[in-house]
């Protein structure tokens, strides 16, 4: 059973008279600064030049600096900055401002773990990474719950970075709902397999196949919209609340048995395959290696991927039918 703290677990105080710089004001940097704040903690934020989340972090109440100037005031420095701009500001903005006995955190484990980031021996580095974008971070905060979190620690030059680790991690509110003890490559591996393989990659796939096998045989793309796509979330609550039994026990028989025999004709021996493909190029670093350079060459593959995904009939399909249903609160990627 894997290793899980709570908020009694925290040595208390290790947070006090200290101050952190919030680098980021995005998803998780709002959440992350927000919650300190309310939990006590003195925050700054650290916004580049130019940033458009500068002034909502201002209207917030916090102070904003520039990324150098942040961290020279910081003990505790947490980047909540896009992963694949945190190695080239690290350089420029965050490294020559470290002195010794800091912490440096983060909340995954990407550049840390595949060397782009190379931290100095005498600061702490650990991770938090709670396991929900971060609205809900802050909404669940809020109402008094709380995020389930991870906790790794890379470097501990104090001695004391897995208890400032989970100071921070309670601070934020992870402590309420359980902190799991893992390390930066168990965390970035299966971060990077789950998105790819399950959560994105592969729900998205399989919901496109299925939408795709229904109209090509002629049936209304409304009626395979609705078959494929907007009955996952219904299924994917029911896993959530109760796993698959409970799933299946409220699904009819017949559902059920067709689950039963279709399931593994559809993720069958050639998808496993692929899954254990995945995970070894995530592992020996060649997916990372693939994402440095696509970004390095200003993204050619993903804009030409986007622009094509956006065009199918499924998403045409699918907004419309999602205005008619305003209960949803239908929302729209932005260009
Ligand atoms: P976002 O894209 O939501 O926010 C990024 C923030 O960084 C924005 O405020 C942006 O400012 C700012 N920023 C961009 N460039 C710079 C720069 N050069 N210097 C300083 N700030 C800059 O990021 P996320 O919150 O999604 O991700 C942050 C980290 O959290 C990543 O490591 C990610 O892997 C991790 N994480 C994210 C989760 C999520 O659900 N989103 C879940 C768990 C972990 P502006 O846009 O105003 O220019
Ligand atoms: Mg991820
Ligand atoms: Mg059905």
């Amino acid at each position: 059973m894997a290793k899980v703290y709570y908020d009694g677990d925290a040595v208390s105080g290790k947070l006090e008279g200290k101050t952190v710089a919030v680098l980021g004001y995005g998803s998780q940097g709002h959440a992350h600064a927000q919650n300190l704040r309310d939990s006590g903690v003195s925050v700054v934020v650290g916004l580049h030049e130019g940033s458009r989340s500068a002034r909502v972090a201002r209207e917030d109440g916090f102070e904003v600096l520039s990324v150098p100037q942040s961290v020279a005031k910081a003990d505790l420095v947490m980047v909540l900055m896009p992963d694949t701009i945190q190695p080239s500001v690290y350089r420029e903005s965050i490294a020559p401002n470290l002195k010794p006995g800091m912490a440096l955190a983060f909340a995954h484990g990407f550049a840390v773990h595949y060397h782009q980031i190379e931290p100095p021996e005498d600061v702490d580095v650990f991770m938090v990474a709670p396991k929900s974008p971060g609205h809900i971070v802050r909404r669940l905060y809020t109402q008094g719950k709380g995020t389930p979190g991870l906790l790794a620690v890379y470097n501990d030059a104090t001695g004391s970075a897995k208890d400032l680790g989970l100071s921070y991690a309670s601070a934020i509110g992870c402590g309420r709902a359980g902190v799991i003890e893992t390390t930066f490559e168990e965390e970035t591996e299966t971060d990077l397999f789950g998105e790819q393989a399950v959560l994105c990659g592969g729900v998205t796939e399989l919901m496109k196949a299925g939408f795709e096998t229904l109209v090509e045989a002629g049936y209304q793309p409304e009626i395979a919209y609705f078959e494929c796509l907007n009955e996952m979330k219904l299924i994917v609550d029911l896993i959530y609340e109760g796993g698959l039994s409970w799933m299946r026990y409220s699904i009819s028989d017949t559902a059920e048995y067709g689950d039963m025999v279709a399931g593994p004709r559809v993720i069958g021996s050639e998808s496993r395959a692929a899954m254990k493909e995945l995970l070894r190029e995530v592992q020996d670093g060649s997916f990372a290696k693939d994402w440095i350079l696509e970004n390095q060459t200003g993204r050619p593959r993903m804009k030409a991927w986007r622009r094509r995904e956006a065009l199918q009939q499924l998403e045409r399909v699918g907004a419309d039918l999602r205005d008619m249903m305003p209960w949803l609160e239908a929302k729209k990627a932005p260009r």
